[in-house]
């Protein structure tokens, strides 16, 4: 007999939507250090960032004091076309692992961006929409944010110029073309567009990209545009106060039923989706009314949590982006060319390291193979084929599952699943022909990674 009655799906009915996101930074007694200039090292004040990002955007960006900041109505409405997402009992997850502990999951992959993304990319659109730009630029890697933005720019009819790294641009087409039927522009990064791209494309010929360098493209197109700024759709303070949205529901869901979860689960590649699904119960452990075991699980191909360094870095190859103090490769890292799974960026999200070099939240790096594996189990039992990233999350509750198993303990665990993995199958199909392998970087490859790390002590 379960512990709780709930319904396997438990959806929370419209005067239960949050209206507000939260932001964790005003909880945080050592707040994430600030974005600094990479000339003048002096933290970047809120003229310095608005030939880059919208102005309201920089004021979340700088507000570490401010617990509640107020959805605005046009993004609850556009919300309201997918969201609550369900919070799921995963019954059929327990059953298969006869495991005494209780399994939930966020799904936020029911729309058509097909990931969390969509919850900051509306935001940010509205906020260029409301400052009366013409467009916005951005970067993608595989494509989730480039199609979450391609979206949310098309409701509010705002142009939308996405470089995509060259080999997801070549190699996954079906993204691109949800990108383009959206109406946005898709460019192969590096591009002979912009200065950094001919830069890099002269000195890697035949280089097929990276994010950081797409990153680097998007944010030159913006500042050398009039009437256009860059949006990110990660590691910024600002991404996850907008993905809090999922944090919140899932608390008011848990408060609903009396769900008390113990272990808080999530992947993590920039940290927004786990940023905002344990955002609300950081705050109740911050501010000591709760304690939750909290787990961020990471690639062991590009272990930026696990191993990187918490040190001042380049949010981007070409440097030309402001400089952030978070667990980082270094800003020329790469993961190896065997990784599959996503979740490939250098850095993290500095709000995210700051919570994980004090102490409140753990984290993990699991193999692709296992990841897989997980995935597979789950898409069997629960019906869903997870996204890849998504399924680094439930890799480690499933060992935390049979972990209770062994122990007798009936835990309850909280999983984010992120995303789907239709757009992912080249990844699956690795994996089912048995042609997938495991890349763990030794301390030399990451030695070369850290040598780029500036030497900053601030
Ligand atoms: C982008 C993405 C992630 C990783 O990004 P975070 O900012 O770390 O959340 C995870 N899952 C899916 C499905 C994604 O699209």
């Amino acid at each position: 007999m379960s512990k709780f009655e709930v319904p396997y799906k438990i959806y929370l009915d419209e005067n239960e939507i949050p209206q507000s996101w939260y932001n964790v930074r005003a909880d945080m007694k050592n707040k994430p250090a600030p974005l600094i200039h990479p000339g003048t090292l002096q933290p970047l004040k809120f003229e310095d960032m608005q030939p880059i990002f919208c102005d309201e955007l920089i004021r979340q960006e700088l507000d570490d004091v401010n617990p509640y900041i107020p959805i605005p109505q046009e993004v609850q409405d556009f919300y309201k076309m997918y969201r609550p997402s369900p919070l799921t009992h995963a019954v059929f997850l327990e059953k298969a692992l006869d495991t005494p502990a209780h399994i939930f999951y966020k799904f936020e992959g029911n729309n058509t961006s097909g990931s969390h993304k969509l919850n900051s990319a509306i935001a940010q659109a509205y906020y260029a929409k409301k400052q009366g730009l013409k467009g916005v630029t951005t970067e993608t890697g595989a494509g989730q944010w480039g199609t979450a933005l391609s979206m949310a720019c098309s409701y509010f009819g705002l142009d939308c110029k996405v470089f995509m790294v060259k080999v997801s641009y070549e190699q996954k087409p079906f993204r691109r073309e949800v990108m383009r039927t959206y109406g946005a522009s898709v460019t192969p990064s590096p591009s002979m567009d912009t200065n950094i791209g001919r830069k890099i494309n002269e000195e890697f010929p035949g280089t097929t990209g990276s994010l950081g360098c797409a990153i680097s493209e998007a944010v030159e197109a913006a500042t050398s545009t009039p009437g256009y700024r860059y949006e990110l759709g990660s590691v910024l303070n600002q991404v996850l106060l907008h993905q809090s949205i999922i944090g919140l529901e899932t608390k008011a869901a848990c408060d609903k039923y009396g769900i008390k979860p113990d272990i808080i689960i999530g992947c993590a590649g920039g940290g927004s989706n786990l940023g905002g699904l344990i955002s609300p119960f950081m705050g109740e452990k911050l501010r000591g009314e709760a304690d939750y075991q909290i787990i961020a699980v990471e690639p062991a191909s590009c272990p930026s949590l696990t191993r990187g360094k918490f040190a001042y870095d380049f949010c981007d190859t070409g440097k030309v982006c402001p400089m952030a103090k978070m667990y980082t490769l270094g800003h020329d890292f790469i993961p190896s060319a065997n990784h599959a799974g996503g979740l490939r960026y250098h850095g993290m999200s500095p709000v995210l390291s700051q919570l994980y070099h004090d102490g409140y939240m753990e984290a993990r790096a699991v193999e692709q193979t296992s990841v897989f594996e997980a995935a597979v189990q789950f898409a069997r039992v629960e019906g869903i084929l997870p996204a890849p990233e998504s399924s680094h999350a439930i890799r480690a509750a499933i060992d935390e599952a049979l972990k209770c198993k062994e122990t007798g303990e009936e835990k309850t665990i909280i999983l984010g699943l992120t995303g789907t993995g239709y757009f992912d199958l080249k990844a699956y199909e690795q994996y089912n022909n048995g042609t997938m392998s495991d890349y763990i970087p030794t301390d030399e490859d990451l030695a070369k990674g850290f040598a780029t790390i500036p030497d900053i002590n601030l």
